[in-house]
């Protein structure tokens, strides 16, 4: 649909609700919030955010599966906009899960009065650039129109659901359920057959507590996957004590770090350290848990080899974790490189495999053929199944930016425009999107990153960059297409120096959705180097842009 002709007056008079702002925003979770916070209270704007659920939480309002939890440490995966807030907010574990990431994101909500702009239970429907007026028209679901000048996409990298197209779902007598729409109520698995599809992030971290009550686990394993124990546990009072003392060092950490984390990559090459000694390394981080067992050499992620000494470190930890040398076998046939996917970390994700009332089946070498009104039949066998469990994943990047009818100038849409790919500039705008911003959007580091420390430059980017127009009396800002251009060739070289696409069914790569062209979306040069790229870019009058009055 082409714009049409904008009535503001009669689009005004029609809305339910105040019709103009200043920017909307859509999405409440970590990103929209802070974006209302710095244009309303930084900046003086009105603004809206419309959020669909009937809270604030983005991601973690709705992944509440059994299981779930955060892979960054609690007191990196906060904001640290503001010195009060970090001073009260107290973490209670290493890696928090959904009740106390939701406490804290209504903590920040109510601390800085965001809720009264926010409208919950709002789905965006379309947006649609109006070039006449300068400003962009969104509808929801629930038939609302609002204009605003900014529109600030703050949907998260992982919230479009995929629910894989299998035969016969439709067939299927038991009750089944994705992840990443988990019923607030939750699922009990008590005396139940349950079958789990997918073992990625979500799948490692739910098959241990599924397993814990169900009558009989089934995983159904098409990719092996590495994992390494998180070692999740209280947080000392010392712990506590070190991060109130610490807060400014933590982050300027974080901020320095490649990948947003609270600990720099040791400056040491896996193939230049002796065997006993890496061996030795690796034990140690394997002790130690979590996402810094990556960091423990430098060039894990750029040197096949380094990488395989890594790789069969955990493929051997794998066998010798599980006892039935076959299974032990099958998660071990791991075919893509250490943390060329994003690497999972787990609570005795490979020990549940010990567990009598747990069975892998290997769907790549017996694949699903379909959902009976009973169970799962693969190819040669078929199991009973109460419940199914998709922990198949996203629609990752991008399917949530094109699920909304996004049209810019002339009519054009998001998905035409991105038709081979999510072309843009340092994963902020698209040509012929004029003041459309995109919070973590593809071709920036975003889920490569320590979510909170990618949000926090994106939208203080965004932010300053408003203020800058607004300062200037400029109404209008895209990118040019030659610094989109340079910016997808940026994003394919970063990629490139480094064995990310070596993963070829990674969601990184777009290859988890059929028909969904394959191309490397995040930026993988690393958050700190993006970070002053685009400090450079701003400070060079925001080269690549095109501001208008
Ligand atoms: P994912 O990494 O995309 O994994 C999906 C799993 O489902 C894979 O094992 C995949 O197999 C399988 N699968 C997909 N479609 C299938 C089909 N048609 N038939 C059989 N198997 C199928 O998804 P995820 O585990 O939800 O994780 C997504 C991302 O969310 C993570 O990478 C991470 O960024 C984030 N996450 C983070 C946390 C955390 O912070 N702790 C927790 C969970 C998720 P293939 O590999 O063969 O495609």
């Amino acid at each position: 649909m082409a714009t049409t002709s904008f009535d503001k007056k009669a689009l005004e008079r029609d809305a339910r609700v105040d019709g103009h702002f200043d920017a909307l925003v859509i999405g409440a979770g970590f990103s929209g919030l802070y974006q209302l916070y710095c244009l309303r209270d930084r900046l003086g704007l009105s603004v809206k955010v419309l959020e669909v659920a009937d809270g604030v939480g983005g991601t973690w309002y709705w992944n509440r599966y059994p299981g779930a939890r955060c892979d960054s440490e609690s007191h990196s995966y906060c904001y640290t906009f503001s010195e009060e807030l970090s001073r009260e907010w107290e973490w209670s574990e290493r890696y928090p899960g959904p009740p106390e990431i939701l406490r804290y994101l209504n903590h920040v909500a109510d601390r800085f009065d965001l809720k009264r702009d926010i409208q919950f239970n709002s789905h965006v429907k379309s947006a649609h650039y109006d070039e006449t007026a300068n400003l962009w028209r969104v509808a929801t679901n629930a038939g609302e129109q609002m204009t605003a000048q900014f529109l600030i996409t703050a949907v998260g990298c992982l919230s479009s659901a995929n629910i894989p197209n299998i035969r016969g779902l439709d067939t299927f007598e038991g009750r089944w359920y994705h992840t990443g729409q988990w019923p607030h109520e939750g699922v009990d698995f008590s005396g139940k057959r349950v079958g789990q599809i997918g073992t990625g992030s979500t799948g490692i971290q739910a098959a241990p507590v599924i397993a814990e009550t169900a009558a009989h686990l089934t995983v159904f394993q098409r990719t092996a996957n590495y994992s390494v124990p998180a070692r999740n546990g209280p947080l000392t009072p010392a712990f506590q004590r070190y991060v109130k003392e610490n807060t400014a060092e933590i982050r300027n950490v974080t901020r320095a770090s490649v990948n947003g984390h609270p600990w720099l990559i040791e400056d040491r090459s896996a193939l230049e350290t002796p065997p006993a000694e890496r061996q030795a390394l690796y034990e140690k981080a394997w002790e130690i848990g979590g996402l810094r067992f990556r960091a423990m050499f430098s060039d894990l992620l750029v040197d096949k080899k380094a990488n395989d000494t890594a790789a069969e470190f955990i493929r051997n930890k794998i066998r010798e974790i599980v006892k039935d040398p076959a299974t032990a076998a099958k998660l071990a046939d791991i075919d893509h490189p250490y943390a060329a996917k994003r690497p999972p970390i787990d609570t005795d994700y490979f020990e549940t495999f010990n567990r009598d009332n747990v069975t892998l089946v290997d769907i790549r070498a017996t694949p699903i053929e379909r959902i009976t009104p009973r169970g799962i039949r693969t190819s040669d066998a078929e199991y009973p199944l109460d419940i199914i469990v998709f922990a198949t994943g996203f629609d990752g990047m991008t399917g949530s930016l094109l699920r909304m009818d996004i049209r810019g100038r002339g009519g054009l849409s998001l998905a035409k425009a991105w038709a081979a790919g999510p072309r843009n500039y340092l994963g902020l705008q698209v040509a012929g999107f004029p003041n459309l911003f995109m919070v973590t959007g593809p071709g920036s580091p975003s889920v490569l990153c320590n979510m909170p420390v990618a949000i926090e430059q994106h939208v203080e980017w965004i932010t300053d960059c408003i203020a800058h127009m607004r300062q200037h009396g400029l109404k209008r800002i895209e990118p040019n297409d030659e610094a989109m251009d340079s910016w997808v060739e940026q994003v394919n070289a970063a990629a490139n120096a480094t064995l990310l696409p070596d993963a070829k069914h990674s969601w990184y790569l777009g290859a988890n959705i059929p028909g969904k062209p394959r191309v490397f979306m995040p930026y993988a040069g690393g958050m700190a180097h993006y970070r002053k790229i685009c400090a450079d870019v701003a400070a060079r009058d925001y080269e690549g842009f095109k501001l208008s009055t």
